[in-house]
């Protein structure tokens, strides 16, 4: 299985070299040059699975000759021994029709845990072997770095740098990332806003000096290995209710589209999936695009489900290369657009995007008003981001066709907006109880790439 750039211009790569990669040299996004299918019978034998069998069936196509079967199933039974849950990703019914994935079962408590649990495990085994080491750099808003942290502290051959922009992630978030005490998890609370962070990660993996003298790796959601890792909890929940025999849809509140996309593969690998529902907040430009207006960026209004607080949704890319026909040169100058705004979508390619994905947005009121009318008729406590998936899906589904909306974080992460609209105050889970008595560490660092880069390197403990 070898993976190719969506840009065109990047050599292609294994499974292992694409995954420690992170992004494609020529600025594109790794995919898989075909994409494997399971049949019916593989389907259906999935029934009464542990999640962890369903996981080594669904990805062992796609990783190659990386893991022998034997490593991999020990991977993956790593990966998920900390999850609060037997079931990993339990399903519960909201209304007649209607079911909720609870995705926020894992270390901290979204569903980011699912695929950045398993790449720290697949990381380090591949590092190992090859006796390598890395340097992991992200940026987040919030969520993914608290995953990453979780997933790569003390773990042999690996240093993880995580900028944040100081003063803007919520307390509980800063402190999953503040609190570990192992060495090789460095928390830099950048003096800027989110979109700062990120565009110097990227000014750090276009310095090819000094993203090969570190070895710098990137974990945010464009590495395929966390797509990969998505695809699983498809298949898990539609086989639950049916699936092959059955049709089922899904609702997915997005920001970055890898979540969704991850229910794109599940399709493509013959998972009988009827719609696939993009719900956005009232930063909709992925609605708006996916109604035929284009993709053209506005500003970033701050929302109470911050996580989908977007314009550049980056692996919205991927779609677009199928939609061109895998055509990385019509990618690339659609990518070079975007840098002076936005571009338009050809009609040959936004018929095919409508025909694989259906789309919805939520106000700020309405997402509110779905939190406090799930707590009474529903008796579920949502989290601001599942609850925009809530309503777009209450708007969109079929009745004749079950709907599953992703419930991407635990309402006790953003426990100030599900008080608002329920007057219910969510406690944090036991594991997580006392952290707020637990000491921080982070640097305080300018919105500076030379005092990063410098900070970075100075600061490696493997
Ligand atoms: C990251 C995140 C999302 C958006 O997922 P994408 O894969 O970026 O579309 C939604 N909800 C929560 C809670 C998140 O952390």
């Amino acid at each position: 299985m070898r993976y190719i750039s969506t840009r065109g211009q990047a050599p292609a790569l294994s499974f292992e070299e694409a995954m420690l990669t992170g992004l494609a040299r020529d600025g594109g996004l790794y995919v898989p040059e075909t994409i494997p299918t399971l049949s019916r019978d593989a389907i259906a034998a999935l029934h009464g699975q542990s999640y962890e069998e369903t996981a080594f069936t669904v990805m062992r196509p796609f990783i190659g000759d990386t893991f022998t079967d034997d490593e991999f199933r020990e991977i993956i039974g790593r990966a998920y021994a900390g999850f609060n849950h037997g079931a990993r990703a339990p399903l519960v019914q909201l209304a007649p029709g209607h079911f909720l994935l609870e995705l926020f079962h894992g270390p901290t408590l979204a569903f980011k845990d699912f695929a950045m649990q398993l790449i720290g495990q697949m990381f380090q085994a591949a590092l190992a072997r090859r006796g390598d080491r890395v340097t992991i750099v992200g940026a987040t808003s919030g969520d993914t770095g608290s995953a990453a942290i979780e997933a790569f502290r003390g773990l042999a051959n690996v240093d993880v740098f995580i900028l944040y922009p100081h003063g803007r992630v919520s307390d509980v978030q800063r402190r999953q990332m503040t609190t570990p005490a192992e060495a090789n998890v460095h928390a830099l609370a950048v003096d800027g806003d989110f979109d700062d962070c990120q565009a110097r990660l990227k000014d750090m993996f276009n310095d090819f000096v000094f993203r090969d003298g570190v070895r710098l790796a990137g974990v945010n959601s464009i590495n395929w290995g966390r797509v990969l890792a998505q695809v699983v909890y498809y298949f898990s929940a539609a086989v639950s209710l049916g699936a092959p025999d059955r049709e089922v849809s899904f609702t997915v509140p997005t920001g970055n589209f890898g979540d969704i996309f991850a229910g794109y593969i599940a399709r493509r690998m013959g998972l009988p999936i009827r719609d696939l529902v993009v719900a956005t907040n009232q930063n909709d430009i992925l609605d708006r695009c996916l109604r035929g207006q284009g993709y053209h960026k506005t500003q970033v209004h701050p929302s109470i489900s911050p996580s989908m607080d977007i314009q550049v949704s980056s692996n919205f890319e991927r779609a677009l290369f199928d939609a061109y026909g895998r055509d990385g040169n019509a990618v690339a100058q659609l990518m070079g657009e975007l840098g002076q705004g936005g571009f338009d979508v050809s009609q040959g390619a936004m018929q095919v995007l409508q025909d694989t994905y259906k789309s919805g947005r939520a106000s700020e009121q309405e997402t509110t008003a779905t939190i406090a009318m799930a707590r009474r008729t529903m008796g579920e406590l949502l989290c601001p981001h599942s609850a925009v998936g809530v309503k777009v899906a209450e708007e969109q589904r079929d009745p004749a066709v079950p709907m599953v909306t992703l419930a991407t974080a635990h309402p006790a992460k953003f426990p100030d907006a599900v008080e608002a609209a329920t007057g219910h105050r969510p406690d944090l889970p036991p594991h997580m109880s006392d952290l707020f008595d637990r000491p921080e560490r982070f640097k305080r660092i300018g919105n500076d790439l030379g005092a990063l880069k410098t900070h970075i390197k100075e600061n490696l403990s493997v």
